[in-house]
């Protein structure tokens, strides 16, 4: 009962040998067909050799490769502190724990007071507002959602000037120009790459002027010959013409790290009391769950809030729970610095990332300490030099050990320069030492015995 042709087994062959293995108790008969075909698919790829363990363990080791979930935990020694790839921000605690005591019923749109309808806004207007001096705020999904929406509500079929050094790609194919036109609004350029000054703008005003918008350069820095327009500047001389400043800064930096040596992030508080519209992420500095944040005056948030894309882009309730507890956090400094992990890794001191690259250096065999350096990613701070100790140890085939580190459970992500595998503390949380020293132990049997 083979394919002619191909000398494989027939699937119905297959099936039979796997049931009898019990392997259709395992899981439904359809989910072990599909492994069959999946363990065919690859012998077929290796020109028709059969799996090196045998029909049925090869299937039964693409069942079980079905059913492990797909979205799972890592352990970052990368050193990056916003890593998009890595799911961004790590959440505070209180932030989980929201997200799992509020996962049942709860009171997302619901008054307890009254017995009606409340808003999903409630919950993070307030705490929004206290913190960054804003009138009003509105989430939504993502940055990009918020831009979208927030220019739609304000310049859709109207012109939106915006400097030529701003017209920027931040990444994951968020372009400022696409997003304009996908909000409605024309799009009217003004000055060069690396000058533009007050009186571009000016000069662009027309009748259909609706907005000034600022972008934020967040993963790119200009620097020599460069003049740029404040964005208190635009407010003063765009508001008695009725015209609106936003300004998407990004990354929405909430506390003052100045005493840190981390000036390039425009505070969101600043922005806001130039009396423009500030829009920044939920995920990057604010440390807190995937969202986009407008905070601003009045009549533009009520403006975005009526907007039916604000519908479209509505934060579901792990969201708004796990912004409400971050949020809450900033009501005090200290508690924010420590509790908050974008801002704990961020701040973190020399000497304890020494000590935390020494206790790991110490458990594998070969590994010595370095200085180094940490980013912070995620477009924010792109020219911060954040100095770490970094655990260093030579491997013959860095790559081949990075993929092997990747194998582990919980896969460890690490970075390798020159010959070594490199791994930074100040990304790897409490209590993960454990899982890096294992999984280097692991890589090395398996790169020991390659052949296995
Ligand atoms: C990151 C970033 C965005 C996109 O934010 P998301 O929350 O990922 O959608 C937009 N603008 C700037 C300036 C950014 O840095």
């Amino acid at each position: 009962m083979t394919d002619a042709r191909t000398g494989l087994p027939a699937v119905h062959k297959l099936l039979a040998d796997a049931e009898r293995e019990g392997l259709t108790d395992q899981a439904p008969r359809e989910l072990v067909v599909n492994a069959i075909r999946k363990t065919l698919d690859a012998a077929r790829s290796r020109d028709g050799k059969p799996p090196k363990e045998g029909w049925v363990p090869a299937v039964k080791r693409a069942l079980e490769a079905r059913q492990r979930p797909s979205l799972v935990p890592v352990v970052n020694a990368t050193g990056v502190i916003l890593h998009t790839n890595l799911g961004r921000a790590p959440l505070a605690e209180v932030a989980c724990q929201a997200i799992v005591s509020t996962a049942g019923y709860n009171t997302l749109e619901y008054d307890v007071n009254t017995g009606e309808r409340g808003s999903r806004q409630t919950h993070v207007r307030d705490l929004l507002t206290e913190i960054t001096g804003a009138e009003d705020a509105l989430v939504v999904t993502n940055a990009a959602a918020a831009m979208v929406l927030v220019l739609n509500a304000v310049a859709a079929g109207g012109e939106t000037i915006v400097s030529r050094g701003e017209l920027v790609e931040i990444g994951g194919s968020f372009r400022i120009p696409t997003i304009l036109e996908k909000s409605g609004t024309i799009l009217i350029e003004v000055g060069t790459t690396n000058r533009t000054k007050l009186r571009d703008y000016v000069a662009a005003i027309s009748p259909r002027t609706k907005c000034a918008l600022k972008v934020h350069r967040s993963n790119f820095r200009l620097s020599g010959f460069v003049t740029d327009v404040e964005t208190g500047e635009l407010v003063e001389t765009m508001t008695p013409r009725s015209i609106h400043v936003i300004h998407d800064v990004g990354s929405g930096l909430l506390l003052d790290l100045t005493e840190y040596g981390l000036t390039d992030e425009p505070l969101v508080r600043d922005v806001v009391s130039t009396g423009a519209t500030a829009v920044f992420s939920g995920d990057k500095l604010l440390g807190g769950p995937q969202a986009g944040i407008i905070v601003g005056p009045r009549d533009v948030i009520q403006e975005a809030a009526i907007n039916p894309f604000t519908r479209a882009m509505r934060p579901g309730k792990t969201v708004i729970a796990a912004l409400e507890a971050t949020l809450r956090l900033y009501q005090d400094r200290v508690s924010a610095l420590t509790q908050i992990p974008t801002l704990a890794m961020l701040t973190a001191r020399q000497d304890t990332l020494a000590r935390q690259a020494a206790a790991i250096a110490q458990r594998i065999d070969g590994a010595t300490t370095e200085p180094g350096s940490s980013s912070v990613g995620g477009g924010s701070f792109p020219d911060a030099d954040l100095p770490t100790t970094l655990v260093a140890f030579p491997t013959e085939h860095p790559d081949a050990f990075l993929a092997a580190l990747r194998q582990h459970d919980p896969p460890v992500i690490a970075r390798a320069d020159k010959g070594r595998v490199l791994l930074d503390p100040r990304t790897v949380r409490d209590g993960e030492d454990e899982h890096v020293v294992s999984a280097v132990a692991a890589a090395r049997r398996v790169r020991r015995h390659p052949c296995e």
